[in-house]
C-alpha cells in the first residue's frame, strides 16, 4: 500500500511543520460496565490549512473500518463493538477541511461515525496503545487534496531540499570502558561493532548521493544520549547502531534487527516534554512553552509512532538482505525501549549483527571478509528502503 505510505510520510512532515491547533474540543463520558469499549472524547485539530487529525479516546483497543463517499465528500469510520456517546455531540468541530461530525448505531453494536467534508480529502488511521498521558486513540488523520495544490513548505522540508545526501547515522555500540558481550575466544563486541561501523562508512561513502557519521571514532565510552546528540546535530536521516548478541547457549546464532517499541517511547516521550526546550526543537521548531503537556505529548507521540513505522520498514529491510549473508535469530523487526533508539524524528534501528557468543559466528564476526559482507547487506537494506520511500 505504497499510498498509505506516502500519506503517512506526508503527514509526519505537515506535523513537523505544525502551525496552530485552532480546534481542540474535550468532551468526558464515564466509562460505563460491560465489554463494549466507550468513546470518552473526540478531538479535532487542524494543523495547517490542509490538514485535520480527529483522534477518537476510547475505553479499550477497538477494530474499525474506514472509507471515503463523494457527493457529499465523507469519510465513514465504523467503530466495531463501541457504544454510542455524548463525546460526538458537539458543534465545534469545524476545521479547514471538516465540516461536521455525526454518528448512529449500525447492527445494534458498531458505532457509525460520519466526518462530513467540505472537499476531497486522503484519509489515514491508526491506533495509538496507552501511554502516561492518554489511553486507547484511534488518530483520523485527512489531507486535502484539492484545497490547497501548492502547500506551503516547511523549514525541515526546505532544509531537506537544499540538502542533496542523504546522511546515515553509524552508532558502533559500546566503546571505552564498556566492552559489550565478550565471545569465548576473548572477542570484544565494541571492537566488531567498530569495525563493522567503519566498513559500512565506507560503503556509504562511496556512494553518490548518500554520506555516513559515525558516532565514535575509536574505541571510546560515548553515552547513549550523545550518540544521538551527534546523529542530529549532522542533520541523519536515519540511525542505525551496531551490536552484536551474547547468550548462555553457544548454540544460539543468528542476527536480529529492533526498532523502538511504543512503551519504550511513551516514557521517553514524557521525558522530552520535561525539556522543554529539546522538545520544540524535535518537533520542527514549534515552542510547546505555549501549549499543555498534553497537547504537546499527544504531538510527540503521533510524530514518534510514525518514525517507528518508519523503523520497522527499514528493519525489514535490512533483515532481507543481512538473511542472505548468514543466519536470522528472528526473521521479524523486534520491538523494544532502547534509549539509543528514542529519536522521536530519525527512523532508527539496533542490529544484533550475530551472537559473539556462538563460536562459529563470533569466527566469522572477527573475519574482515565477513564484516565487509555484513556492511554491504546493511546498506543494500538502506538502499531498499529509501528507494521505497522516495517512490
Ligand atoms: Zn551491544
Amino acid at each position: 500500500m505504497e499510498s498509505l505510505t506516502l500519506a503517512r510520510r506526508l503527514f509526519l512532515k505537515k506535523i513537523t511543520g505544525l502551525g496552530a491547533l485552532v480546534t481542540m474540543s474535550f468532551t468526558t463520558q464515564k466509562v460505563l460496565a460491560g465489554n463494549r469499549a466507550a468513546l470518552t472524547s473526540v478531538r479535532v485539530a487542524q494543523s495547517n490549512e490542509d490538514h485535520t487529525r480527529v483522534v477518537f479516546d476510547l475505553s479499550g483497543a477497538i477494530e474499525h473500518d474506514l472509507f471515503t463517499l463523494t457527493g457529499p465528500n465523507r469519510v465513514v469510520i465504523d467503530l466495531k463493538n463501541v457504544r454510542k456517546s455524548a463525546a460526538l455531540i458537539s458543534d465545534d468541530h469545524e476545521t479547514n477541511l471538516l465540516n461536521g461530525i455525526r454518528s448512529s448505531i449500525r447492527n445494534n453494536k458498531d458505532l457509525r461515525v460520519v466526518l462530513d467534508l467540505k472537499g476531497k480529502a486522503r484519509p489515514r488511521s491508526f491506533m495509538l496503545q496507552p501511554n502516561d498521558q492518554a489511553g486507547h486513540r484511534l488518530v483520523i488523520d485527512m489531507h486535502a487534496t484539492q484545497l490547497s495544490p501548492t502547500p506551503v513548505k516547511t523549514n525541515q522540508q526546505q532544509r531537506q531540499k537544499k540538502k542533496k545526501e542523504i546522511v546515515i547515522a553509524i552508532d558502533p555500540g559500546h566503546g571505552g570502558r564498556d566492552p559489550g558481550a565478550v565471545g569465548r575466544k576473548g572477542t570484544r563486541e565494541k571492537d566488531i561493532t567498530l569495525a563493522v561501523a567503519k566498513k559500512l562508512k565506507k560503503v556509504i561513502s562511496a556512494t553518490p548521493g548518500f554520506k555516513a557519521v559515525l558516532t565514535r571514532e575509536g574505541d571510546q565510552f560515548v553515552v547513549l544520549r550523545k550518540r544521538v546528540e551527534k546523529a542530529r546535530k549532522h542533520q541523519a536521516d536515519l540511525f542505525i547502531s551496531l551490536h552484536a548478541d551474547a547468550f548462555k547457549s553457544p548454540r544460539v546464532e543468528g542476527a536480529s534487527v529492533y526498532a523502538l517499541s511504543l512503551n519504550g517511547a511513551s516514557s521517553e516521550a514524557a521525558r522530552w516534554i520535561a525539556e522543554k526546550e529539546n522538545a520544540s526543537d524535535l518537533i520542527g521548531g514549534i515552542s510547546l512553552d505555549d501549549k499543555d503537556d498534553l497537547i504537546a505529548s499527544v504531538l510527540l507521540d503521533l510524530s514518534q509512532s510514525a518514525t517507528i513505522q518508519d523503523s520497522l520498514e527499514l528493519g525489514s529491510d535490512v533483515l532481507k538482505h543481512l538473511g542472505k549473508v548468514g543466519k536470522l535469530n528472528k526473521d521479524q523487526v523486534q520491538q523494544a525501549g532502547f534509549a539509543v533508539l528514542k529519536a522521536p524524528d530519525m527512523p532508527s534501528i539496533l542490529i544484533e549483527t550475530a551472537f559473539i557468543s556462538n563460536p562459529k559466528e563470533e569466527r566469522r564476526l572477527k573475519s574482515s571478509k565477513h564484516q565487509h559482507k555484513i556492511a554491504k547487506a546493511i546498506f543494500s537494506g538502506i538502499k531498499t528502503h529509501m528507494k521505497n520511500r522516495l517512490a
